[in-house]
């Protein structure tokens, strides 16, 4: 059985083995105290206290999980060399494991080509993605649904290209007929379609959004960070698997290994379909690439120094679970899928207490205490989400503004303060009596 104590041992034999590859150097070692550590280390130890439990299946929160030992252990690892992936000449070989990665999460993406890399997370990944799609159609709009993250909309402030949000229907899904009046203009250059929004995990009608997009001339980016990995899932709803299973024919991709990919953070993805959009990162340092005439991956890349450790992490995980559809990977998003799936089932079964917002697509559910007033109604959530709180179980909140989701309630203030609970730990489903006595007593 692993423990984080078997795994220290297992990184101490690791890290003999990697200090072997440097035997043959004269001895170099920097006298530091033991003794000045510690101490820092037992405050830091005590300082970091001060967070929710993150690891345990009782944080049914946000968006947070906490990386597979293997990431965690070869992170670690690869922290004692410190590679730089900027170039060959700053990690050779964490440069290589990045690739490989790169390629295989292209594959489950289902791409015979790519050009693509890994980036600090889903923000910088969406920037690339957006970056190239303002390059290619040069003073075009870029459009995303109004449920999309609001990255896209600042991203597009950055790049200084106009930004239209298209609206989404009942399901937060992106709306088509909307969309369709949109292309109609003939004016936009990109659509960007979320596969799992990041409040409610909404998919958007990809299969349909595609050839609506290409027959106005428009390119296509997914925005996966959240959902991407749900490509190697086999318990989607259909209309879900209908959107993932078009993601082969879009033109670019983000997606965030650093939330269902298992790692720490610092690791999103942005992959392009097309690898000749490399040449719009190209620049002149004269000082960067001497080792290799291989690709350095700072020449496809708009981050110049990145974590190798990142790469490291992600290679090894994938190595342990290879992104095949069925495999241990997806059998992990099939117990979130489920866990939300049961859930949503335990509330609808007790309409007295609760009522539903959306039908949940992924593992994500929203909901809300029954009450006659978005006033009255987002003051109990606040009082739920504290009270839960108080007894270990930690849930997150968020806010709805369609009407449309309850269409019985008055509607006495914009925005409805509502529960909401990502179960993206495989343990959540098994856990999830438990999760719903306290929340029953939360009540
Ligand atoms: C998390 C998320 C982002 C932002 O990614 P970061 O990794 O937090 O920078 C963008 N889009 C979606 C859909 C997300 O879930």
């Amino acid at each position: 059985m692993f423990t984080s104590q078997s795994g220290l041992e297992l990184l101490q034999e690791a890290l003999q083995h990697l200090d072997q590859g440097f035997a043959h150097l004269p001895e170099a070692q920097v006298a530091l105290e033991q003794e000045r550590l510690r101490p820092i280390l037992l405050e830091v130890a005590q300082r970091m206290r001060d967070n929710y439990p993150y690891a345990h299946p009782l944080y049914a929160g946000q968006m947070l999980k906490p990386p597979h030992p293997i990431a965690r252990l070869a992170y670690a690892l690869a922290q004692f060399v410190n590679p730089n992936n900027h170039a060959l000449d700053g990690g050779r070989a964490s440069s290589e494991l990045e690739k490989e990665a790169v390629a295989e999460i292209a594959q489950m993406l289902g791409w015979s080509t790519h050009l693509g890399h890994l980036t600090s997370g889903g923000t910088f990944a969406n920037l690339e993605g957006l970056w190239i799609a303002g390059r290619l159609h040069p003073g075009r709009r870029i459009l995303a649904s109004e449920q999309a993250h609001y990255t896209h909309q600042r991203i597009c402030s950055v790049l200084q290209i106009p930004f239209t949000a298209v609206a989404s229907d009942e399901q937060a899904r992106m709306d088509v007929a909307a969309l369709r009046h949109h292309l109609e203009q003939g004016d936009v250059g990109t659509v960007v379609v979320t596969l799992g929004t990041s409040s409610v995990g909404a998919v958007d009608p990809l299969e349909q959004i595609l050839p609506l997009a290409r027959q106005h001339g428009a390119r296509v980016h997914v925005d996966a960070a959240y959902g991407g990995y749900f490509r190697l899932a086999t318990q989607l709803h259909p209309t879900a698997a209908a959107a993932f299973a078009a993601v082969p024919g879009v033109d670019s991709l983000a997606i965030d290994p650093h939330k269902h990919g298992l790692q720490p953070y610092g690791c999103g993805c942005i992959l392009f379909r097309d690898p000749a959009v490399g040449h719009f990162y190209r620049h002149d340092s004269p000082y960067t690439y001497f080792s290799s005439d291989q690709l350095h991956l700072g020449e496809i890349s708009l981050e110049c120094s990145r974590a190798g450790a990142s790469a490291v992490a992600l290679w090894a995980t994938q190595r342990m679970m290879p992104l095949v559809v069925g495999g241990e990977l997806g059998s992990r998003l099939d117990l979130g899928l489920a866990a939300a799936q049961d859930l949503y089932a335990w509330l609808r079964q007790r309409p007295q207490h609760w009522q539903t917002l959306y039908a949940p697509s992924l593992d994500i559910v929203v909901w809300a205490p029954q009450g006659t007033s978005a006033s009255q109604v987002s003051d109990h959530s606040q009082q739920i989400f504290e009270r839960a709180a108080q007894l270990d179980l930690h849930l997150a909140l968020t806010q709805v503004s369609d009407r449309r989701v309850w269409p019985q309630l008055n509607w006495d203030q914009p925005r409805l303060t509502c529960l909401r609970s990502c179960l993206m730990k495989p343990e959540h489903q098994q856990w999830l009596p438990e999760i719903c006595r306290r929340l029953e007593s939360a009540l």
